[in-house]
């Protein structure tokens, strides 16, 4: 198939690359003119993970990262609200603490290694569909097309989603995050994705991001963005320092003018994929799905969608509708989950409803000593789960896989 893959973030080159390994003939385009390793640090959960050892990408990645053993949560007055290990429940299991750019560098490497060619500085902003196949529109470059599959890879923002209509909710949450990246050469933020509460409204993220990193989040109403940023970084660190324990140092590091907005969105599509009589255009990761990161796991369904994508189409090489089914089919159960996980927890820890902040710092702990909710949390936190009783398994990939 001609296959048109939109968006060089993390689906859309992992799509890229299987695709490419199993025949079809695939191009992408990307905004950015100059794409660099940017962003803030992420934490690669199991399903990730997994998915990129199958691709034989795991080893480059985990070797640039740090380990995050648990997560270690706290009120500011020191007082444990969540102290969950990954390996209470999971043997030798863990996150990966890495920064964005250190994946995205990783995946454009393996693209540009396989010679799949890629457009760069070209925004796609139209979508039209003929007999001869689906058609990219750009409003500086003319089209390029036609193509038998178009995957809209292009982020929370999605423009292929907003062309296709295949959206039924595509809302902004209240509140996002400011974050910067620092320097932490002597591990301070150590094994843990440290979180420090105010009550629903304030919430100090650390995580260990490898590579002598550790990133920094810190939960704002977005309205309130602007002029927190405005008001300059000493003034944000001020307020900081008392949410970050002993990691205080870390919050003294963010240099002036590096406090970076990110806001989130919930977005439910009726259904990722739109097929006509010649060609489909199906959405990945955050296009179909964007959430908020509360859980960590945006790259890892986004990693996971790209592998389901490729499994169905190599199972059904001769309809492609039947195969994208499968695929919608495939990757629906996990996604509703994890946004009914998303959805349930973002007001505990990003909302103005504080009296639930007051009950998570009085029953969480001891809530979280009853084995099955433990196990709950971990293998949420995982990526695993498709519903609290059943999990996911990947399809298979390849025969002569690499
Ligand atoms: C503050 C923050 C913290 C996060 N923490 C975590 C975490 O700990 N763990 C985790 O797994 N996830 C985390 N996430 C989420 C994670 O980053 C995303 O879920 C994941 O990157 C989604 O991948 P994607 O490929 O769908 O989209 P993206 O990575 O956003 O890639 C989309 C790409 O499409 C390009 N593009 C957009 N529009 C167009 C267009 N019109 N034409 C051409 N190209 C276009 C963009 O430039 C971009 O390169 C976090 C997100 C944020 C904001």
């Amino acid at each position: 198939m001609r296959v048109a893959v939109v968006g060089c973030g993390t689906a859309g080159p992992v799509a890229a690359l299987l695709l490419a390994r199993d025949g079809h003939d695939v191009s992408m385009v990307e905004r950015v003119a100059e794409p660099r390793a940017v962003g803030a640090g992420i934490l690669l959960q199991r399903l990730g993970q997994e998915i990129l050892g199958s691709l034989g990408l795991a080893e480059d990645l985990r070797r640039r990262s740090t380990p995050v053993l648990w997560v270690d949560a706290r009120t500011r007055d020191g007082r444990r609200v969540m102290d969950f290990r990954y390996d209470d429940v999971v043997a030798r299991s863990h996150g990966w603490g890495v920064h964005r750019g250190v994946l995205f560098e990783l995946l454009w490497d393996a693209v540009s290694a396989a010679g799949i060619p890629i457009e760069t500085g070209v925004r796609i902003d139209g979508l039209r569909s003929s007999a001869s196949g689906w058609w990219l529109r750009t409003s500086s470059s003319g089209e390029r097309g036609p193509f038998d599959l178009v995957i809209g890879a292009d982020g929370a923002r999605s423009r292929l989603r907003r062309l296709s209509g295949l959206a039924s909710k595509d809302v902004g949450y209240p509140y996002g995050a400011l974050w910067a990246v620092v320097d932490d050469p002597d591990g301070l933020a150590g094994d843990a994705l440290f979180q420090g509460y105010g009550d629903t409204r304030i919430t100090l993220g650390v995580l260990p991001t490898g590579i002598g990193k550790a990133s920094i989040f810190w939960s704002i109403r977005s309205r309130e963005m602007a002029r927190t940023v405005a008001a300059g970084t000493a003034a944000w660190a001020e307020v900081a320092r008392s949410y970050a324990g002993d990691l205080a140092p870390l919050i003294d590091r963010v240099p002036e003018g590096d406090l970076l907005a990110a806001r989130y969105r919930d977005v439910v599509v009726r259904s990722p994929v739109l097929a006509r009589a010649h060609g489909a255009l199906v959405l990945l990761g955050d296009a179909a799905h964007a959430m908020s990161p509360q859980l960590g796991l945006g790259a890892s369904l986004a990693l996971a969608d790209a592998w389901t994508l490729a499994a169905c189409l190599r199972a059904r090489p001769m309809d492609l509708s039947l195969a994208l089914r499968d695929y919608d089919r495939a990757r629906r159960a996990q996604i509703r989950y994890y946004r009914w996980c998303s959805r349930l927890m973002t007001p505990v820890f990003q909302s103005d409803v504080v009296p639930l902040g007051w009950a998570r710092d009085l029953l969480a702990h001891p809530v979280a000593r009853v084995p099955w909710v433990r196990r709950q949390f971990v293998t949420t936190l995982m990526g695993v789960r498709t519903s609290p009783w059943t999990t996911w398994a990947a399809p298979p990939g390849p025969p002569d896989h690499r």
